[in-house]
C-alpha cells in the first residue's frame, strides 16, 4: 500500500433549490492509497454521502477536481463498486441471481465468472442459499449477499455509506467484522462512512473527520493498533482504542457545539 489510487483537490458543491443554495462540501482534498481503508465520519447532514457520490461520480463537483491514478501514475476511470445502508436485493430473484445481476447487465456472465461468483458464495458462506430468496436470509446473510454483489464486478474502489446501520447492534458486530475481513482479503481500496465511532476505529486504516456542513477536513487520524490478531475484538481490545475514540468523540462534540 503506497501509491495514492484517488487524489480530490478542492472539491465543493451547493445544493441549489428554490428556497436557496445550500452548500455542502468547501474544498475538501485528499488523497486514498491503493489497497486502503479510509474511514469517513462527521456530524449527521454533513455533506458525507454528497461526497461519496462525487467520488462515483454519480454527481459533479462545482469546484475541485477528481482523479484517479494507475500504479503507474497514469489517469483512468476504475470500476467503483458502491454499498449502501439498504441491501435492495431484488425478492424475485434467488440470491444466485442477485449477486450476479451486475454481470448479467454487463452481458459478463462468462462460465470463467460463474465460477467467481460460485467460487466467492463459497468462501463467504452462502452457497447452500443461493437458491434462496432474499426474505429468507438473515439481515447479516443479506448484507453479505450484497457485498458480493459489489465484488462480483470485480472493482478496484469499494464505497461504503453507512452499510450496516440498517442492522441491529449484535448483528452489526459480527456482519462489519464478516465484511471488513472480506473486503481486506480482496486488498481492495474502501471508503466508509459510519457514524459509530469504535467501528471506525476498529476497521480503518485512517479517519477523516469532517466538520458541520459545509463539510471541510476537520482532522485527519491514521490508526495504529497494537494487534493480538487481525479480528475486529482484538482491534476493539488494543491499548490504543481508547485514545483514538476519545480523540474523534471529542472533534465531533466540537462540531455538534457548532451546530
Ligand atoms: P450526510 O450523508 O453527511 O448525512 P448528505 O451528503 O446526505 O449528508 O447531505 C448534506 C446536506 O445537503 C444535508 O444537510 C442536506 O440537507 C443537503 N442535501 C442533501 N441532498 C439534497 C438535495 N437533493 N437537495 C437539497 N439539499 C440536499
Ligand atoms: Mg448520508
Amino acid at each position: 500500500m503506497s501509491e495514492p489510487i484517488l487524489t480530490l483537490k478542492g472539491i465543493r458543491y451547493s445544493y441549489h433549490s428554490l428556497t436557496g443554495e445550500i452548500p455542502a462540501l468547501k474544498d475538501i482534498s485528499f488523497q486514498v492509497k491503493n489497497g486502503e481503508f479510509l474511514a469517513l465520519v462527521g456530524p449527521s447532514g454533513c455533506g458525507k454521502s454528497t461526497l461519496l457520490n462525487i467520488i462515483a461520480q454519480l454527481m459533479e463537483p462545482e469546484g475541485g477536481t477528481i482523479s484517479f491514478q494507475n500504479p503507474d501514475g497514469s489517469i483512468h476511470y476504475p470500476r467503483i463498486g458502491y454499498m449502501l445502508q439498504h441491501d435492495h436485493l431484488f425478492e424475485w430473484r434467488s440470491i444466485y441471481q442477485n449477486v450476479t445481476l451486475g454481470l448479467e447487465i454487463q452481458k459478463k456472465l462468462t462460465p470463467e465468472q460463474k465460477e467467481r461468483v460460485n467460487r466467492l458464495l463459497q468462501d463467504y458462506g452462502l452457497y447452500s442459499f443461493r437458491h434462496k430468496r432474499p426474505s429468507e436470509l438473515s439481515g447479516g446473510m443479506r448484507q453479505r449477499a450484497a457485498l458480493i454483489r459489489t465484488l462480483a464486478l470485480d472493482p478496484e474502489i469499494l464505497l461504503l455509506d453507512e452499510p450496516f446501520s440498517a442492522l441491529d447492534y449484535q448483528t452489526r458486530l459480527t456482519v462489519s467484522a464478516d465484511i471488513c475481513r472480506i473486503i481486506r482479503k480482496s486488498g481492495k481500496t474502501a471508503i466508509l462512512i459510519t457514524h459509530d465511532l469504535s467501528e471506525a476505529v476498529s476497521i480503518a486504516d485512517r479517519i477523516l473527520v469532517l466538520s458541520a456542513r459545509p463539510a471541510t477536513i476537520k482532522a485527519e487520524i491514521p490508526i495504529h493498533l497494537t494487534l493480538a490478531d487481525d479480528s475486529l475484538l482484538a482491534a476493539r481490545k488494543a491499548p490504543e482504542f481508547g485514545s483514538y475514540f476519545n480523540q474523534l468523540w471529542e472533534e465531533l462534540a466540537d462540531e455538534k457545539a457548532a451546530l
